[in-house]
């Protein structure tokens, strides 16, 4: 949620600031700004509701020198997205200008406390108040904007990530992080902040990763310094990322979403490289090599999520459980952190984010961890708070993931909850061997099979055009393609803004079946026709069908049950149940897709939305 950009260094700051925000805008699209510190004693803000290129135009015949800035895209929480609460906000003095992300809990108190002390705000936000708060910290105790930021952090009960600059001081700007992801890029003589790298990887593939409680000085013709909230001094680590410009551009696809669609057998090829084994027909995980045992004497896995995480995470119970024996529970992680759950001895809880900066998911396993669970995270992006949180886990290297709606995250997290079942499995000898290697040589024919349902693209996309009238639809799966269900349902929702529900094949009949009319669209997975629950899903379609309701069915090539009764049928390759999920949501994804297209929808940043919910 939210993208900030800072610069300092020998360039002019403008342009740089404005491209990092476009390469951030899929984080939050409600208002973008800026600040722009020059030589001649002036803090310019310009700030606009709306997108990026409105700012840009808004800046056109401005002053926009400066070799130090700070730049935000906003993902309003605190009052309404317009061009006031628009980020960055000045202090009181117009002397200070702050960029925020996250969220201050206890702003009211101190918005009160700063009242009494005579200051006006210009805004609904929480963030002035923090900017206000340095402030009146620098005037009342003559310190200087460091110790000021530093004071007024500890001051603070929530998330941030902040970037400060002042009107008389353009060699200077000041960083700091809890909750709210942060880093800085370090070039020759010239530093950036970013939300992540890719508004940094242009210039330079140097980071330093901000921990919690962090507060960064960043001085013109200095070392960079970092300090802790009690003014310990700490060691800044210098790491080399290895993502590239290509990754996060669209490539001449029309949306990073379709993009980012069409990756998938290549991020699921990372994501599997050096992990599966073909020759030997194996799953290697160091995370299962170096800490099995902890699997071998856990009693239950805790799986926690959200969204589309939380979709493939419930994928992940039918693996631990179907493969594994081990039982799981998994609930979304904003419940989970709240409810005070039980955690035995020996609990595994499971974390899963794409980001790895889901406020939620970071404070459930803080809990779980405190109660003494052992956790493992899943996560696509490299040094990210889960993975720095977490006492092992597996990188999904799915790449850069722009579009809002997630795709190749999930395929990719899919995979590993795969592999790390089948290395749990093979462990506790829990599978048959016969089973294990099975599963592995489908697995390692999954990326054509994607490739094969990439075919039917021009099929799927005729499907997506009848169906933009539709106002409900309906998706019914079972087992493994239950989750899919409520993951196709959730990219509908998510991009087309059309109601979609995903539900338990069998469970329709106990309500949403009244829904059915002819008006109705029904989703139907259904992909293997020799699965036990086939013929139950059939009855199921049957029953659609009778109250004439439209059917779109996902089945196997070569169905001949559940296709002579749909509507409209996608066929996909066969593999095994467990690997489906792999194949099955590559139809929703570009059905969703296709549908908001032709709605004329924004696909890569539908509204209300935005990526990486930073915010609680
Ligand atoms: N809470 C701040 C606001 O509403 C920051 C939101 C964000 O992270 O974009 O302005």
């Amino acid at each position: 949620m939210c993208g900030i950009v800072g610069y300092l260094g020998n360039k002019q700051a403008f342009d740089i600031l404005i491209k990092g925000l476009h390469r951030l805008e899929y984080r939050g699209y409600d208002s973008a700004g800026v600040a722009l510190v020059d030589n001649n004693g002036n803090l310019n803000v310009y700030k606009t509701k709306g997108k990026v290129n409105n700012l840009e135009q808004y800046c056109k015949d401005k002053n926009i020198n400066g070799t130090v800035g700070i730049a935000h895209t906003r993902w309003a929480t605190h009052g309404e997205p317009n061009d006031k609460n628009a980020h960055p906000h000045y202090s009181q003095s117009k002397n200070l200008a702050i960029i925020h992300n996250g969220i201050i809990e206890n702003y009211l108190t101190l918005k009160t406390f700063l009242i009494s002390k005579g200051y006006e705000f210009k805004s609904d936000t929480d963030t002035e108040v923090v900017v206000q708060f340095i402030e009146y910290i620098m005037q009342s105790q003559k310190c200087d904007l460091y110790s000021a930021v530093t004071h007024t952090l500890t001051q603070l009960v929530g998330a941030y990530a902040i970037g400060v600059v002042e009107r008389n001081n353009p060699n200077l700007l000041i960083a700091a992080r809890k909750a709210s992801p942060l880093i800085v890029g370090v070039g020759n003589n010239e530093y950036f902040l970013g939300s992540d790298a890719s508004p940094i990887i242009e210039y330079t593939n140097k980071v330093i990763y901000i921990n919690d409680e962090q507060v960064v000085k960043i001085e013109r013709g200095k070392e960079i310094e970092i300090h802790d909230l009690k003014n310990v001094k700490l060691q800044p680590v210098i790491n080399e990322i290895s993502l590239s410009l290509d990754d996060i551009e669209k490539g001449g696809f029309e949306h990073f979403m379709l993009k980012e669609i069409f990756e998938q057998p290549k991020s699921l090829s990372l994501c599997m490289n050096g992990r599966l084994n073909k020759e030997l027909n194996e799953i290697k995980l160091s995370a299962i090599t170096d800490f099995g045992d902890k699997f071998d004497k856990c009693q239950r896995i805790v799986i926690t999520a959200c969204g589309t995480s939380w979709h493939a995470g419930l994928i992940g119970k039918y693996l631990f459980e179907n493969l594994c024996r081990i039982p799981v529970e998994i609930e979304v992680a904003s419940e989970f952190r709240y409810r005070d759950p039980v955690i035995l001895p020996n609990d595994i809880l499971i974390a899963i984010s794409q980001s790895g900066e889901t406020a939620d998911t970071l404070a459930a396993m803080e809990l779980a961890k405190k109660q003494g669970a052992f956790v493992f995270g899943i996560c696509n992006v490299i040094g990210s708070s889960v993975a720095r949180m977490t006492d092992t886990g597996v990188y999904t290297h799915a790449g850069p993931e722009i579009g809002v709606a997630s795709t190749k995250a999930f395929t990719t997290q899919v995979a590993v909850l795969v592999m790390t079942a089948l290395a749990v499995a093979k462990r506790k000898n829990s599978i048959k061997d016969e089973e294990y290697h099975s599963i592995i040589g489908e697995l390692s024919h999954i990326e054509e099979k994607i490739n094969k349902i990439f075919q039917q693209v021009d099929h799927i996309k005729d499907i997506s055009k009848i169906f933009t009238y539709a106002k409900n639809f309906i998706y019914l799966g079972r087992g493994y393609n239950y989750p899919v269900a409520m993951e196709g349902a959730l990219k509908l929702k998510e991009i087309s803004y059309i109601h979609a529900e995903g539900y338990p094949a069998a469970e329709m009949k106990h309500g949403p079946i009244a829904l059915i009319d002819e008006e109705m669209p029904t989703v139907v997975i259904a992909p293997d026709n020799t699965n036990h629950l086939y013929q139950k899903v059939l009855s199921n379609v049957q029953e659609v069908k009778a109250r004439k309701g439209r059917i779109i069915a996902i089945v196997c090539e070569g169905d001949d049950g559940v296709a002579k009764n749909a509507d409209y049928t996608i066929e996909i390759p066969k593999t095994v149940a467990c690997l489906s999920p792999l194949l099955t949501v590559i139809p929703l994804q570009l059905l969703s897709y296709y549908i908001a297209v032709a709605k004329g929808r924004n696909v890569d940043q539908p509204r209300n939305l935005a990526k990486s919910v930073t915010v609680e």
